[in-house]
């Protein structure tokens, strides 16, 4: 009998019918995947009846990574370690496609992650991924909305991204006590180029740090109250951080990358 970790966010997908439906968002026949958590295998078992070309697993949780050689032996390439700590874009020369059912302690950590170290190219084909209902609103959200913030601005800046559907506490074991919600993320070709994502990391996190107050106060915090950049976004300091669309943030970006370069 497994028992569950809470502290690694084990909660165990067990529907067969959501195990299915999950294997079955992308063509993976003769892809290179990468699973993220694979647990006790529940999901990686129907990735693998896709008769991918390869298939890695990253699992920290050590009896988990053992248990898994037993029962896959050489069908899988396990890493075992914490996933925050690995490199994913030097894992395959192929494009891979990634699962997960993330431990929601972390996921928007490892979301994040993935973003930020993007590089000119995408190591990944997509991603499909199992976020607790609550974040994943918050990486849909549109602008002028509550949930609209840091993440929704991340997420989407180099990512299409799509709501398959949400999913009940009784499709896993043990049950968590929150709904989840399945999302897929696919590259974008055209995006607004900004040189170092971590500025988009920061103008966000001083934009969003005080989310009910007027954006003069965090604007002039960045941009040495330049009226230049505020007429050029056409930007009216007296909104709310929330009130700015996603393409205004990436190009406060660029614009405070050329303030500093
Ligand atoms: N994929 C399985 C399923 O759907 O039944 C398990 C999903 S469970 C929500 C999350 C999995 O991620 C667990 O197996 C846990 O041990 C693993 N995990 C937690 N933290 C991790 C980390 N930092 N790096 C890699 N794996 C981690």
């Amino acid at each position: 009998m497994i028992k569950a970790k809470k502290s690694l966010g084990q909660n165990f997908l067990k529907d067969k019918n959501i195990l299915k439906k999950i294997a079955n968002l992308s063509n993976i026949e003769d892809k290179v995947v990468l699973e993220i958590g694979p647990g006790t295998g529940n999901l990686t078992s129907y990735i693998l009846n896709k008769k991918p070309k390869k298939v890695f697993v990253i699992e920290k949780d050590n009896e988990f990574a053992t248990n898994l050689k037993n029962k896959f032996q050489d069908k899988l390439i396990i890493i075992n370690e914490d996933v925050l700590k690995v490199d994913e874009t030097i894992i395959s020369k192929d494009k891979v496609t990634v699962f997960g059912n993330l431990p929601y302690n972390i996921s928007t950590e490892i979301l994040s992650k993935w973003i930020i170290n993007l590089k000119d190219f995408f190591w990944f084909e997509c991603l499909i991924l199992m976020f607790q209902k609550e974040v994943a609103d918050r990486i849909i959200a549109e602008f002028n909305t509550k949930k609209y913030g840091r993440l929704s601005i991340i997420c989407n800046w180099r990512l299409n991204i799509k709501k398959i559907c949400d999913i009940k506490p009784n499709a896993f074991s043990p049950k968590p006590k929150v709904d989840s919600s399945l999302l897929t993320f696919y590259p974008k070709k055209k995006f607004i180029k900004i040189k170092d994502p971590k500025n988009l990391e920061t103008i966000t996190r001083i934009f969003f740090n005080q989310r009910r107050k007027m954006l003069k106060k965090p604007f002039n915090q960045l941009f040495n109250g330049d009226h230049r950049v505020l007429k050029k976004l056409k930007i009216d300091t007296a909104l709310r951080p929330q009130n700015l669309n996603l393409e205004t943030y990436y190009r406060l970006a660029c614009e405070y990358e050329k303030l500093r370069s």
